[in-house]
């Protein structure tokens, strides 16, 4: 039993509550605090449970230290966003907490996400007695947790990974993001790299596409090659890996969106100054467009995501697919949220159910797939992401 800080009341902080509060055997005292507290109070009336809630700006560790050692945690489950993870990372370290995030850190000023810096905390997180673990969401997390654990129970060696994320759900706007639009239009528009014969090779962003079949009848798609931090720390875990690849489906509307978006500078991370105000075009943008916890009630459809491993076994090629499928009105109808968030919060809450377990609990900084993967998908088919996986020999 633990007390647990969640730092972020958005679309992913809202289930990784609702699913913690389920659990009081395991959570046994939740505070969840974010920029706006009020966002936090609507959360928590949504519970059977009391919880507290608090107000903390993550960018300031001094203001996190001082929640931290009021609130005496042993785990915060960091679902703010990726700009606030070292500042979270520092406040955790002096304050003797550990550490979990859905997304690897990103720079406000530069659109680059790598896990170099996170990485870095390796020495300090061993030292303090501590553990860290990096992106337990969907992709990042259960995707990692499917890699290992069909290298695990598949393979002797694995040789090719190709990471499908389809979302054939519909919100019916024209365009909308299903998580954080700032983060979600950095991360699309970035550059794509995928790995390729030891190394990552680099091509225009979605300059490669092909149609995908979703398996249970979900339909056919088109999914784009892009970049996805998973990919580094798998290849660097998996170093049997000679080609690593992402791919994700996005609508007409949505590209033709983006792009004209793009094309007009509303998409730009470079401040400009508009009448006597400096504004990040980005910024402006993510306020004007739909708030993704506000998808909820909109969205039909299903996502369905997943890996498709190859590689041998006794000698012989094989390759297996392992996916998850989601519908977004049974998320809706359990937590009140679409299923882009729930499948990111749930995959939160059972790391940190591990990690309080003392089943994944090791100090240092590690990602998903350092860890055996059967608890992680036990736990998986329990609490709502049962997943499927096929052979083809
Ligand atoms: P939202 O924008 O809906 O929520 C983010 C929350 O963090 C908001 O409540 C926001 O407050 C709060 N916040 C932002 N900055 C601060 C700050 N400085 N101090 C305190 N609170 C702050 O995003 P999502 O819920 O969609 O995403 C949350 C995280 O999950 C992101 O890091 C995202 O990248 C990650 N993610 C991971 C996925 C995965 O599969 N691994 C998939 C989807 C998302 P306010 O309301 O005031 O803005």
């Amino acid at each position: 039993m633990a007390t647990v800080l969640i730092i972020g009341a958005g679309g992913v902080g809202q289930v990784v509550t609702h699913k913690c509060a389920r659990l009081p055997e395991v959570f046994s005292h939740i505070v969840l605090a974010s920029r706006n507290e009020e966002k936090c109070k609507t959360i928590a009336a949504q519970l059977d449970r009391t919880i507290e809630t608090a107000q903390v700006d993550a960018d300031n560790v001094a203001e996190l230290v001082a929640l931290m050692n009021r609130v005496k945690p042993w785990l915060v489950i960091n679902v703010a966003l990726p700009y606030q993870d070292l500042t979270i990372m520092e406040a955790c370290l002096e304050t003797g907490v550990h550490y979990l995030d859905t997304a690897n850190y990103e720079p406000l000023e530069t659109a680059r996400f790598e896990y170099k810096w996170q990485w870095a905390y390796q020495e300090r997180f061993q030292q303090a007695g501590l553990m860290a673990l990096l992106g337990s969401g969907f992709d990042p997390g259960a995707t990692n947790v499917f890699t290992a654990y069909t290298a695990k129970h598949f393979f002797d060696a694995i040789h090719a990974l190709d990471i499908i994320d389809v979302n054939g759900g519909d919100h019916g706007h024209p365009f909308a993001t299903n998580f954080n639009p700032e983060i979600n239009i950095r991360e699309v528009t970035a550059v794509c790299q995928h790995w390729e014969n030891n190394a990552f090779v680099t091509t225009p962003a979605m300059s490669l596409k092909r149609r995908f079949s979703c398996p249970d009848g979900i339909g056919d798609f088109t999914i784009y090659r892009m970049y996805h931090e998973e990919l580094e720390s798998l290849t660097r875990h998996y170093p049997t890996l000679k080609k690593a690849q992402f791919w994700m489906s996005f609508s007409d509307s949505y590209l033709k969106h983006l792009e004209v978006l793009g094309n007009v500078g509303m998409t730009s991370i470079k401040p400009v100054n508009f009448n006597g105000t400096e504004i990040v075009p980005v910024q402006f943008l993510k306020h004007l467009l739909p708030d993704p916890a506000s998808l909820g009630p909109l969205t039909n459809g299903k996502t369905c995501i997943g890996c498709v491993v190859q590689g041998t076994k006794d000698g012989q090629e094989r390759s297996v697919y392992i996916y998850q499928v989601k519908d977004h009105q049974d998320c809706y109808q359990e937590v009140q949220s679409q299923a882009i968030s729930y499948t990111t919060g749930v995959p939160a809450m059972i790391g940190a159910k591990l990690m309080i377990e003392g089943q994944w609990l090791k100090p240092g900084v590690w990602n998903m797939e350092q860890f055996d993967p059967d608890p992680f998908m036990e736990d998986m088919n329990r609490y709502g992401l049962p997943w499927t996986v096929t052979l083809n020999d």
